[in-house]
């Protein structure tokens, strides 16, 4: 199997000197090149090419052979989303430099004491004195230890007092601890965790829903269970939506077991990915943190998967191979005869949903840890007590936030918005400003005097007249973003000390961990951010969080707008109040009455979602019915809409099986490129790949259209 996106596997010659068997990385060649690729299973049924004609396999890699576990979710991963398996191998093998051995580096040791009697300069004598029998030295430590120069080892390597030897490879991973003492659990934590620790140890696939309030203890008590699987001599992967801002759960993770654990993400650097790559095909590795994609590292026997706030989007790769990496964690671990556990004081309806039909066993930890109590939510009626003109902060919220900082308390505003405005809007004319490459209106970022596209990048200054009327200072800002939040908090508070978390100034996991430092050591009164802050962070001098604008997840009209909208607002929501110390949430909203705004006063979830998934039932919606979505988009809107339509004529039908479309998307046009949807609707019990199969070998699509198979889709743009 070659790591590029062709239809199945490729025949070659195995030179009997080679000896390979399945799984084991080689070098063949592909036309004039050499590439890399996995010795395949092969397929009985699959018909053989000529021996005469078969080019041999050029060498073996010095590797550990990928397990057949691995494989097989390749292959399934390749099913599922309709992708060549060659593409889902690519993902697998991501860091060729891996693949050779690592260099090993020369240094010196004591030669043994000979005939010959050279001249001891002072010099030399610091480097003998520097040295220990036996011991191999890097030749620059050395030197430097000595304060010598490195010609003078050499010289001493000629007159034979020193040999060059190898250095010992050191460990670049230490080993976390699973006895390293952590917190003890008592009580439903303590049941969640032996339930857990059990079903680790069984050494047989199962998935584990762990609920819980925010600040329950769940992170603690799955440690339980990383601890249990390296107990077992098993590796443990845990995935997290977004490492970069995790910097809180390594500090704990480190308290928990001693040492920092593995990372894998986007960001790393490609001599990090090489030495983690080959220390996890190694088994060095045994505790891996990660984002999606370290699902396709080679684990030697995984026995625990774990994925953190399982409702996350992020865990939806939408490029390339388009996969949930949540769905395929269950799949890795079915593969890897590994215990599956899904984390989420929010959990999806997709998961509730098979802990309801017992697919999933569930674990419920009722309360925060620590008698802290959960924050009280409140709602701020924007149609009785509206904002002053120009204004977006309502008074209730305005006071609440003063008396806090009276007291000398932290508080929060949050509005999931980045930049200034999300709007600019000519008064003379009505003309709005918009990316010239989307179905996006441009957004202000006014600190750095751009109006930005957040779909492509596109940047541009902003105007001093209307482009269209040619109006002097028409321009307006409407709406809010964080920085305009941050400005208005200025003018109320000025001597508060006021941070803003977004991406734009809260850049990676440095500037992350630096903020939160900041905030846990009381330097800052008040936090102003985008999602940013509704993440796991623990901030213990936080007593009020005020949602902005609450209703602004609710328009679009996409299947899962609510669920989503009370995710992400409990999630914030969660912040508060999570010491001594009460906290309050103040919703401003202009329909407190909706059912998500109702489910958050009341804190009741487990309502909204039964009346979410009753909602859903009838019409087969998922996850009691299937969806897939056909995105065709070229540049030339012809072409586009020409694929399209074949399409839309050749959609599957009947019993149970519905299309809707080809529409254009509601992001028509992202990045230069026109788009069109097609949606296929599914009974549950239907499978929607032989579907698409057939459906797709119906339609020519030419080199200038690309056709993207998302199967369960999460966006709908
Ligand atoms: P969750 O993941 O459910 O939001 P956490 O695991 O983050 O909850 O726990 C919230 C806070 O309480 C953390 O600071 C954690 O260290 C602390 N905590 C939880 N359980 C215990 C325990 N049994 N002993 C001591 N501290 C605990
Ligand atoms: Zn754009």
């Amino acid at each position: 199997m070659l790591p590029l996106p062709l239809a199945g596997a490729y025949d070659y010659r195995v030179p009997p000197e080679l000896a390979l068997g399945v799984g084991d990385l080689v070098v063949v060649p592909l036309g004039q090149r050499e590439i890399h690729g996995v010795v395949w299973d092969a397929d009985p049924a699959a018909e053989g090419v000529a021996e005469g004609r078969l080019k041999p396999v050029l060498a073996r890699l010095p590797v550990p052979a990928m397990t057949a576990s691995l494989r097989r979710f390749i292959d399934w991963v390749a099913a599922y989303t309709l992708s060549p398996p060659g593409a889902v191998l690519r993902m697998a093998l991501s860091s060729p430099g891996a693949f050779e051995p690592p260099s090993p580096q020369a240094g010196w040791v004591l030669a043994p004491p000979g005939n010959s009697q050279p001249r001891l300069t002072p010099e030399r004598k610091r480097v003998l004195a520097a040295m220990v029998a036996g011991q191999a030295y890097a030749g620059g430590a050395l030197a430097e230890a000595a304060q010598v120069s490195t010609g003078v080892l050499r010289g001493m390597a000629e007159n034979g007092l020193l040999r060059p030897a190898l250095l010992p490879r050191h460990q670049r991973f230490r080993a976390p601890d699973p006895e390293h003492p952590g917190p003890s659990l008592a009580g439903p934590q303590a049941a969640a965790a032996a339930a857990l620790c059990e079903r680790v140890a069984a050494r047989r696939f199962g998935v584990t829903l762990l609920t819980g309030v925010t600040g329950s203890g769940k992170t603690e008590v799955y440690f339980d269970a990383v601890a249990e699987a390296l107990r077992q001599g098993r590796q443990a992967l845990v995935l997290l939506p977004e490492i970069a801002l995790s910097a809180q759960w390594l500090d704990r993770f480190k308290a928990r077991f001693g040492v920092a654990p593995a990372l894998w993400h986007s960001e790393l650097t490609s001599k990090t990915r090489r030495d983690t790559w080959r220390a996890v095909a190694e088994g060095e590795v045994q505790v891996l943190v990660g984002a999606r994609s370290a699902l396709f590292l080679p684990y030697p026997d995984l026995g625990l998967v774990v994925v953190d706030e399982e409702h996350e989007t992020a865990f939806k790769q939408e490029e390339g191979v388009i996969y949930h990496a949540r769905d395929m964690a269950v799949v890795r671990a079915r593969f890897a005869e590994a215990a599956c556990v899904l984390v989420s004081a929010t959990p999806s309806l997709e998961s509730l949903t098979n802990a309801e039909t017992g697919r999933y066993a569930r674990l419920d930890l009722p309360t925060r840890h620590g008698g802290a109590t959960l924050p009280q939510v409140v709602p701020v009626d924007l149609r009785k007590t509206p904002p002053e003109r120009g204004r977006f902060l309502a008074p209730p919220l305005v006071e609440a936030v003063t008396a806090t900082l009276a007291r000398g308390e932290q508080a929060m505003l949050f509005l999931n918005r980045r930049g200034y405005a999300p709007l600019t809007l000519c008064r003379a004319c009505g003309h709005r400003m918009r990316c010239p490459n989307c179905t996006a209106w441009l957004v202000e970022h006014r600190a750095q005097r751009r109006l930005t596209c957040h779909h492509c990048g596109h940047v541009e200054p902003p105007p001093a007249a209307c482009p269209e009327c040619g109006a002097e200072h028409s321009l307006t800002a409407v709406g809010p973003g964080v920085e305009r939040v941050q400005e208005e908090a200025a003018q109320l508070w000025p001597d508060a000390r006021r941070l803003v978390m977004a991406s734009d100034n809260i850049p990676g996991p440095a500037a992350a961990a630096a903020a939160a430092q900041a905030i846990s050591a009381r330097e800052v009164d008040l936090i102003i951010g985008t999602q940013i802050v509704a993440k796991g962070w623990h901030f213990p001098h936080l007593t009020l969080v005020g949602v902005v604008d609450a209703d602004l997840g609710l328009a679009g009209g996409d299947l899962r707008a609510a669920e989503r909208t009370v995710q992400l607002l409990h999630q914030v929501a969660g912040r508060a109040g999570r010491a001594e110390s009460p906290g309050q949430v103040l919703l401003q909203s202009f329909s407190p009455e909706h059912p998500v705004m109702q489910a958050l006063i009341g804190n009741d979830l487990d309502a909204f979602m039964a009346a979410e998934a009753a909602m859903r039932q009838p019409g087969h919606w998922p996850p009691f019915g299937r969806l897939a979505a056909l995105i065709v988009s070229a540049e030339d809107e012809r072409a586009a809409e020409r694929v399209a339509r074949d399409l839309g004529l050749a959609a599957p039908g009947g019993e149970g099986v519905q299309v809707l479309g080809p529409a254009p998307a509601p992001l028509a046009l992202l990045r230069g490129r026109h788009r069109r949807r097609l949606l296929l609707k599914c009974r549950r019990d239907i499978a929607v790949q032989p579907l698409l199969r057939e459906w797709l070998a119906k339609v020519e699509v030419p080199g200038n259209v690309r056709l993207q198979v998302d199967v369960d889709p999460v966006s709908f743009l």
